[in-house]
């Protein structure tokens, strides 16, 4: 990569995002972590700047509230550049059987896990066409793929997200903006683990890794390697794609 290139990823303060976020650094991209959890994405930019890599923290920012996201995107245009990248990766779970979803706990969900990526992409795409150029990347979920019981408002935000990607796709390629989403499937994670905790899997991690094809959990940085794939200029040719990582469990 020639030139310096800035990147924002949501959700940057915790396993996946996180991953993402120190692996973008590494590669060179001046990075802004921006996350709700402010000493999470503190903690994440400041070890990447221990590395000597250029990183700033976006801390406190809910990316449901789109006066928030346009403020966050605005500060990194003017501390970093324009972010040509960007990863929405922040995201919330949630299992209620499907009669039990309340109107809140529907909307709250689409909130985070679409309305957030909506927000960013609108506040990012103009920087992106004015550099001709620009790379999305969207954490959906395999449960888009594959469906998940009592998971009905997650699966919907992740399908729609997965949506999102390919439209956004066919109207901003010729603007040199790909749009790709990973739909990660199994990662060990805080998040993963909290599902473990609760009873919530189905089986133990243990338990799922001897179902799995390569025989272990992912790890973020599984996530954080096809990413930084897709964001680079070798990826060009790749747009509106569903890259699944997770280990041969969805094919
Ligand atoms: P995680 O809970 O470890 O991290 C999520 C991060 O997002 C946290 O730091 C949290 O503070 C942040 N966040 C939550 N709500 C936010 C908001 N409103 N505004 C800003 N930041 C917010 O989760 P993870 O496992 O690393 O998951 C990352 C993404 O990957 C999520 O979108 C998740 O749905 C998706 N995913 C994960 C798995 C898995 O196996 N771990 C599987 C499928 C999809």
């Amino acid at each position: 990569m020639s030139t310096r290139r800035t990147a924002l990823v949501t959700g940057g303060g915790s396993g996946i995002g996180r991953a993402i976020s120190l692996r973008l650094a590494e590669n060179g991209f001046a990075t802004a972590v921006l996350d709700l959890n402010g000493d999470a994405a503190e903690q994440v930019a400041e070890q990447a700047r221990g590395k000597g890599y250029e990183a700033v923290a976006l801390g406190g920012v809910d990316v449901s509230d789109r006066d928030q996201v346009n403020d966050a995107v605005t500060r990194v245009r003017k501390t970093l550049g324009p972010a040509l990248v960007l990863v929405n990766n922040a995201g919330i779970t949630g299992y209620k059987r499907f009669l039990n979803i309340s109107d809140e706990l529907w909307d709250r969900m689409l909130a985070i896990n679409l309305s957030g990526p909506f927000y960013l992409c609108q506040a990012v795409v103009p920087d992106m066409i004015e550099a001709g150029w620009g790379r999305i990347v969207n954490i959906s979920s395999s449960s888009a793929q594959g469906g998940q019981q009592y998971m009905t408002h997650y699966v919907a935000s992740k399908a729609g997200l997965v949506g999102l990607t390919k439209a956004l796709a066919l109207e901003f390629g010729p603007a040199g903006i790909t749009v790709n989403t990973i739909p990660p499937g199994f990662v060990d994670t805080p998040m993963l683990r909290m599902s473990e905790e609760r009873g919530l899997l189905g089986g133990s991690v243990d338990q799922h890794a001897e179902r799995t094809p390569v025989r272990r959990p992912g790890r973020p940085e599984d996530i954080a390697a096809a990413c930084a794939f897709l964001v680079s200029d070798d990826a060009g040719y790749i747009t509106g794609q569903v890259i699944g990582v997770n280990g041969g469990r969805n094919t």
